[in-house]
């Protein structure tokens, strides 16, 4: 029996023990354990993954080095399938379970999760169009957004009779909408007519009334509330129509000593196309901004999302994703919702290696590591001396992991040729280009190098989530 008819699923076991020798133990457990082979048709391997996360996993990392192997154990050339694959899928019975189990899958798979869009069932879900966990309680304060927040409270407090209307701005996805339902909450509990609209909802609503003719009661329906919220206001900029109706709605309301509250993604200044009228109006009351938090705050919300999803969080994870997730709350959240998520489908404990894994894609790439940190880790790794290395010794137990240092200095830093050249001697930029270019070569042909290397990137990376703190 040749080995291109034996079954795909003893290929693929061939290949599995092959590439658990080419990588970490936990890389290996986490995305391949477990994995099927489901055909081999033509030069086609379809395997079969437990999720999302695995499939974009296995597809952006390591689809190479499997198609490599695959092809060693194979004796020809195949290209490889990944599809998300489970039991329960071929069972009809079961399949409505699991499909409903995959649609929470795909509802945190990891561009959703990093855009914060995680959507959390019960917990997101809305009471009058306000979502229940947009609260005071859980804001945040820090000094980004304290005056917003200290406004929206004395205007729930007291609606129409303190600060009418209420202006608040910043960037996206650092609360205004949650300031915006937190005081519409707190004013449906004290008994008072609240409407919240976002700014697109109500130009919407004001063109299918005029079509429809019903603009009487779209009038009436904006206009009998005590507490009227519009999120994004931007969005009627240069809309004339929406404008004016919107003037018109605004001033009945404020004569009355209703209570009107505004979002915007800019300054009243910075709206340009935005009608002299309003702006005058909007300076009425008080002008509020929400900034950026600071790594403090950042922490502190971190920590509060961790609590309210009842899961322990470690400090120095708190710390490294607080330290290094951009400054939108958004994208905060969804670092920590993509690492929780990312702990669930693979059944780890939440750890620097878990999060260096989960947010590889989407975090800032770790600038802080230097040629000097990787001759450091190489060092180790070959058991040679700083000096050894740097020095001019031929010797290949010498030579190699210089070149391998090389290498990873041109992969995983944005360090020039000469530069790198000179903490490595001083040598020529030309023999760094030829000892990693080298390198590069063998990463093709030597297993023993490609699990070397990945080993090493992990001692690497590791140590420099670490040393941050
Ligand atoms: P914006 O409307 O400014 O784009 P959102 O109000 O939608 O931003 O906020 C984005 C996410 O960040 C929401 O899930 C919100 O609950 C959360 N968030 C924003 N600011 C805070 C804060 N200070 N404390 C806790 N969570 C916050
Ligand atoms: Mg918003």
């Amino acid at each position: 029996m040749t080995v291109s008819t034996l079954p795909p699923e003893t290929v693929w076991k061939a290949t599995l023990g092959e590439l658990e020798m080419q990588m970490t133990r936990a890389t290996f457990t986490t995305w391949l354990q477990g994995t099927r082979a489901l055909s081999f048709a033509g030069d086609e391997f379809v395997v079969g993954v437990r999720n999302d996360f695995a499939k974009d996993w296995l597809e952006n990392r390591l689809y190479d080095l499997i198609a490599r192997t695959l092809a060693g154990v194979a004796e020809r050339p195949v290209t490889v399938r990944f599809v998300v694959w489970s039991e329960e899928i071929i069972a009809p019975q079961t399949a409505m379970v699991s499909r409903n189990g995959r649609a929470e899958v795909v509802a945190t798979a990891p561009a959703e999760v990093a855009a914060g869009r995680r959507d959390e069932g019960a917990r997101d879900s809305t009471e009058n169009g306000l979502n229940r966990r947009y609260t005071f309680s859980n804001f945040i304060v820090g000094a980004n957004n304290r005056l917003a927040y200290a406004a929206a409270l004395s205007v729930a407090e007291n609606p129409g009779q303190t600060y009418n209307p209420l202006f608040i701005y910043g960037g996206v996805g650092l609360g205004k909408t949650h300031l915006l339902h937190a005081i519409g909450h707190r004013c449906r509990q004290d008994g008072y007519r609240v409407r919240y609209i976002s700014a697109e909802t109500f130009t919407n609503d004001l063109v299918m009334a005029i079509r429809t003719k019903q603009t009487p009661e779209f009038r009436e329906r904006y206009r009998t509330v005590d507490v009227l919220l519009i999120d994004d206001i931007q969005f009627i900029s240069g809309k004339e129509g929406t404008q004016d109706e919107f003037f018109h709605t605004f001033d009945d309301l404020h004569s009355y000593g209703k209570q009107v509250i505004i979002s915007s993604d800019r300054s009243p200044k910075s709206l340009a196309a935005l009608e002299e009228r309003l702006l005058s109006r909007f300076e009425w009351g008080l002008t509020a901004d929400v900034q950026p938090p600071d790594e403090e705050t950042r922490r502190a919300i971190l920590l509060a999302k961790a609590e309210d999803l009842n899961c322990y969080v470690p400090d120095n994870v708190i710390e490294f994703i607080a330290h290094n997730s951009r400054q939108n709350i958004r994208e905060l959240e969804g670092a920590l919702n993509k690492v929780m998520a990312y702990a669930n489908l693979t059944s780890r404990p939440i750890d620097l290696e878990l999060v260096n894994m989960a947010l590889a894609d989407t975090m800032r790439r770790p600038e802080r590591i230097s040629v000097e940190q990787i001759i450091d880790i190489v060092c180790r790794y070959y058991n040679v001396t700083v000096d050894a290395l740097i020095s001019s010794s031929r010797k290949s137990t010498i030579a190699y992991p210089r070149q391998v240092a090389m290498y990873l200095a041109r992969t995983e830093t944005d360090a020039s040729l000469p530069q790198i050249g000179a903490q490595m001697g001083p040598r020529d930029h030309t023999t760094v280009l030829h000892g990693s270019e080298k390198i590069k070569t063998l990463v093709d042909t030597d297993p023993q190098l490609r699990r070397d290397l990945l080993e090493i990137k992990a001692m690497l990376y590791e140590r420099a989530a670490v040393i941050t703190h």
